[in-house]
């Protein structure tokens, strides 16, 4: 395994916290180096108030892994008054994938809004608003991004000025969208990126006005937005680089299916395009997007979705980065090299147990793991490393008066030969066997019974009978095929 104790000198550390009563202003360290991931550093962090700059626990960013992460503080009591969560954006944590999906509905087919997606409404948990904080007695610094750390003083700076000592860090500072320089127009009025709610909001009110939008992008942004803008009735198309949708998980035959069903939809597809520029009109608002291939597609409303790049600002000269998938290194705990520093969600480039690999997970079912897996690493004697399990989901064409809705999961890995079942009507499903064991299953339209198997399946790996399976006449058989090799 590539492991990263053999690359790293992995320091551990958690805090031990102090009563509320007692006000520690100074900070006692007692740290012993490690390069085990099974002994730990205990530093003794500062005061439980929040009068003076002493903080026990810190979270930086204030995304889907803060808010799942301040719930398994208040679940082991260790939240009220210890527990400070420094964010960029305006809002208390909130479940990200909203933003290109109910979000973006028309404003007269009930589009999803803040308070009514805080997390961790999208496990089933309590909807965590802004008063939840206040009632656990965590203290919340919006809008104050941090700018600076000092990792031997402990001490954080934020944009405003504050400076912030910790006991226990843990960065969840998540992703940047990818955006495209200035000199092709990548800032002009009219193009948009998505990552926030501020973003969200601006794309809504364009969305509102426009009449041609181009979609940049044929991953899972491209297509939510693409499906979202067909709702609102406006002339849609989606310019990618490759030859078919979402290329790093679809095959060509099944991203086919998808394809065709956005085109009936409305949306219009050009493959293989890249962009050379976006072009302004008159009005300094973007006009047309020029291909390399000299052709040009008018457009008032330009949304880029290129991918994004983990947010490791201002913490990467304190902490290691991981060199090929970007992103914080930690351990199978969650734990920097550094101690008493800790990385979450997508900004973490963390083992992944079950392919023997270093991975870093832009998807929210990791950065809710993570974040809990984390903090019971940190508050209690777990030891056990973080043993994650891909999965991918995408829900689109969800809106009322939709003549078809649009729901896949995925689970696994999607290697070796691809054996497609069903007729997309509405279901379909992509089996991945390698050396004869399945690998990863993707489901279109699945029951909850049927979604509920799938994990079960990506784990065991069960040896299946190739030829049984391909000869399957529906994907309810071909899902008992699976099931009985369990
Ligand atoms: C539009 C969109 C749709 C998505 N759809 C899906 C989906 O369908 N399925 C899926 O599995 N995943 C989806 N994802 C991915 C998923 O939302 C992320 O994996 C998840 O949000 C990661 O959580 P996080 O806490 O690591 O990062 P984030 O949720 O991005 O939170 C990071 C927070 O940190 C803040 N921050 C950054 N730097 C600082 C700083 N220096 N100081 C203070 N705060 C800072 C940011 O502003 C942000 O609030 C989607 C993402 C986006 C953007």
């Amino acid at each position: 395994m590539a492991s990263i104790s053999s690359s790293m000198s992995i320091k551990s550390g958690i805090s031990l916290w102090c009563p509320r009563s007692l006000s520690l202003d100074c900070h006692h360290s007692l740290e012993v180096h490690s390069t085990s991931f099974h002994r730990r550093n205990f530093v003794v962090s500062a005061s439980a108030s929040f009068a003076n700059e002493n903080r026990e626990f810190v979270i930086v960013g204030g995304g889907n892994a803060a808010g799942y992460a301040a719930r398994t503080f208040v679940e082991h009591g260790m939240a009220d008054g210890r527990l400070c969560i420094v964010s960029k954006e305006a809002y208390a944590p909130y479940e990200r994938p909203a933003l290109t999906k109910g979000y973006l509905f028309p404003l007269d087919k009930k589009p999803a809004r803040l308070p009514g997606f805080h997390t961790c409404v999208g496990s089933g948990g309590e909807r965590q608003t802004p008063d939840w904080y206040k009632e656990k007695g965590i203290e919340m610094i919006y809008q104050d991004p941090v700018t600076k750390i000092n990792a031997e003083k402990r001490t954080l700076t934020t944009n405003s000025g504050k400076l912030l000592k910790y006991g226990s860090l843990i960065i969840a500072t998540g992703c940047t969208a990818s955006r495209f320089p200035e000199k092709i127009g990548g800032n002009l009025h009219g193009v948009h990126y998505i990552r926030n709610v501020a973003d969200a909001d601006s794309l809504v009110s364009s969305l509102a006005k426009a009449k041609k939008v181009v979609v940049v992008g044929g991953g899972y942004i491209g297509m939510e937005v693409a499906a979202a803008a067909v709702g609102w009735n406006l002339d849609t198309s989606v310019i990618f680089p490759e030859t078919h949708l979402l290329p790093r998980l679809f095959t060509p035959s099944l991203a086919q299916k998808y394809e065709e069903l956005y085109e009936e939809n409305g949306v219009k597809f050009i493959k293989g395009a890249s962009i050379k520029s976006l072009e302004a009109g008159p009005d300094g608002n973007v006009a047309a997007v020029k291909l390399e291939n000299g052709s040009t597609i008018d457009a008032d409303l330009v949304v880029i979705g290129i991918g994004a790049k983990p947010a490791v600002s201002p913490f990467d000269k304190a902490v290691s980065l991981n060199s090929t998938v970007g992103g914080i290194e930690v351990d199978g705990l969650f734990r920097s090299n550094v101690p008493g520093i800790f990385a979450i969600g997508d900004v973490a480039a963390f083992p992944l147990k079950m392919y023997n690999r270093i991975s870093r997970v832009e998807h929210v079912d990791h950065a809710r793991g993570s974040a809990q897996h984390c903090v019971k690493a940190l508050l209690t004697a777990q030891t056990h490393i973080y043993d994650y399990l891909p999965y991918f989901y995408s829900r689109v064409f969800e809106y009322e008066g939709s003549s078809r809705k649009v729901w896949w999961q995925f689970f696994g890995d999607n290697v070796g030969e691809a054996i497609q079942i069903g007729n997309f009507d509405p279901k379909i499903a992509t089996f991945w066997l390698d050396s004869g064991k399945l690998k990863g299953v993707l489901l279109e339209s699945g029951s909850p019974e049927e979604f509920q198997l799938l994990p079960r399946l990506a784990r065991s790996q069960p040896s299946i009978d190739k030829v049984k399976l391909q000869s399957a006449d529906s994907v309810e058989e071909a899902l008992e095929i699976a099931r009985a090799s369990l």
